[in-house]
């Protein structure tokens, strides 16, 4: 929805509601909590603002009366969504919704966050997403009570508003942002991939070093240790560890320098110069690792095999030299079982480890790919999916926006308003209150007033009175009654 496409990196919206929950409303009969009495008024505010098809595809009833279910011509459920499932959603990289309409479950979910102020502003582009729910073919504008623009006209008129060069700049902050959104998944993807090396490597280099003391440990190995080598290959341990630990800070302290940053784009470029940088070394890395991981073994295998050996041996000895045949065959059974424990599983350990090694590999790849399509379609939509740029036209028709472009709102003319007007329902205009309201407004910047004051004055005016002409914008009737559910 708004222009958050650093959301991978930064800390951006959904805030929580810190507890706001608790606090009830002073009313006795109204078990609400006050912040969600406040928002659900806010809501109803913006939704009476819109023309009357909100009354009866909106649902208002939410108490659980089962007659006024049955009642209920409206289809369209208000949900409630925690803030805690939105910042999941951040989480993963997505850009988050401010609110947002399911056109598979026609649900129009509201998270409970405390920006109430940028929910309450995506109202009228969601209302859009009711109307035109091509998915679930439920929106009013696919039922045979409507009249205006078909799809392919709509197609037509956006191509032709987009390519008024007042958009020429709107584009190329988008393809900036495309690109910032590549780099961006690129960053993500050598990040998550150092990170597991690192981590990976580390644990090798662990476990080696514990092989080896274990084996330096082991009494009845005294005889056959080799002579310095263990203290050279404790010594290569540690340097191992001190190096990954060295890099691991390195990554820390500018992954630090990124989110201080006041100039995230030139930020992130450094950061993954570093992260080019330490990814480089990445098989050498490795193959630091399987070095000294193959030594051990080949050392705890070669002392563990003198061992082996000489336990062989001793049972041999032990057998020819007993004379008690029961107690032979005890030394016999002995010396089979000890062949058969001694083939080392290490093998097909080691295999396992390459095999997950590779599947977590594909992992990766598959879901930054999806990360990054996810957000270049948001960014894309801004200004090529037909059903995303209708609902800015609506939202600013709506929100009475008289500025330059930008990603989420459009400066609108009398080519627009007269395709608003074109969309009937029922044979009432389905957007007469925002084209009378907007052409009112450029009428009244054009006689010198500024936009902000035209905004303030008619956005939620019932009645209204200029140059002698008279204006009724009655509001729609819309009252929510209950608690919207929860989404699950
Ligand atoms: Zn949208």
């Amino acid at each position: 929805m708004n222009r958050k496409f650093f959301a991978g990196f930064l800390i951006l919206a959904f805030l929580g509601i810190a507890g706001g929950l608790v606090v009830f409303s002073a009313d006795a009969t109204d078990e609400r909590p006050a912040n969600v009495v406040k928002l659900l008024s806010g809501i109803q505010r913006e939704v009476r603002k819109n023309d009357s098809w909100v009354e009866s595809v909106i649902q208002q009833d939410y108490t659980t009366s089962v007659m006024a279910k049955l009642r209920l011509r409206s289809h369209v459920e208000l949900r409630f969504v925690r803030s805690s499932e939105g910042a999941e959603t951040q989480e993963m990289g997505f850009i988050g919704n401010i609110a947002a309409y399911k056109p598979k479950t026609d649900k129009l979910l509201i998270p409970l966050q405390s920006n109430e102020a940028d929910l309450l502003d995506a109202m009228d582009h969601e209302l859009w997403h009711v109307l035109f729910d091509s998915d679930g073919v439920m929106g009013p504008i696919f039922e045979s009570q409507f009249r205006g623009p078909t799809t392919t006209e709509i197609g037509q008129y956006i191509h032709s508003k987009l390519n008024a060069p007042i958009f020429a700049a709107l584009r190329k902050e988008i393809e900036e942002d495309r690109g910032v959104v590549e780099s961006d998944s690129k960053a993500r993807l050598i990040e998550e991939r150092l990170g597991r090396v690192i981590k990976e490597c580390m644990e090798t280099v662990e476990r080696a070093h514990e092989k080896l003391e274990d084996v330096i440990k082991e009494p009845e190995l005294v005889a056959f240790r080799v002579g310095d080598d263990e203290k050279k290959l404790e010594d290569r341990c540690k340097e191992l560890k001190t190096a990954f630990a060295v890099t691991a800070m390195d990554l820390q302290e500018a992954m630090a320098r990124l989110s201080s940053s006041k100039d995230p784009r030139s930020a992130l470029h450094q950061w993954i110069g570093k992260l080019e940088e330490h990814n480089a070394r990445v098989p050498m890395m490795y193959e630091a690792v399987d070095k000294i991981d193959h030594v051990i073994d080949a050392y705890t295998a070669h002392v563990r095999t003198k061992k082996y050996e000489d336990l062989l041996r001793q049972l041999d000895a032990k057998i020819a030299q007993e004379r008690n045949s029961q107690m032979k065959q005890i030394w016999i059974q002995q010396r089979k079982s000890m062949e058969r424990i001694g083939k080392p599983a290490a093998d097909t350990l080691r295999q396992s480890v390459k095999q997950m090694r590779k599947w977590a590999a594909g992992m990766e790849k598959k879901t930054i790919a999806m990360v990054r399509d996810t957000n270049l379609s948001v960014v894309d939509q801004t200004l090529h999916n037909p059903n995303e740029v209708m609902a800015r036209v609506v939202d600013s028709a709506y929100s009475l926006y008289y500025g330059v472009p930008i990603q989420n709102k459009y400066p609108l003319d009398e080519t627009d308003l007269k395709f608003l007007e074109r969309f009937t329902y029922e044979g009432k205009p389905l957007f007469r209150k925002a084209v009378e309201k907007y052409r009112l407004g450029l009428q009244m910047i054009s006689d010198g007033m500024k936009a902000e004051d035209g905004k303030a004055k008619l956005e939620y005016a019932t009645e209204f009175a200029y140059k002698g002409k008279a204006y009724s914008w009655p509001e729609s009737k819309f009252t929510i009654t209950g608690t919207p559910p929860y989404e699950h």
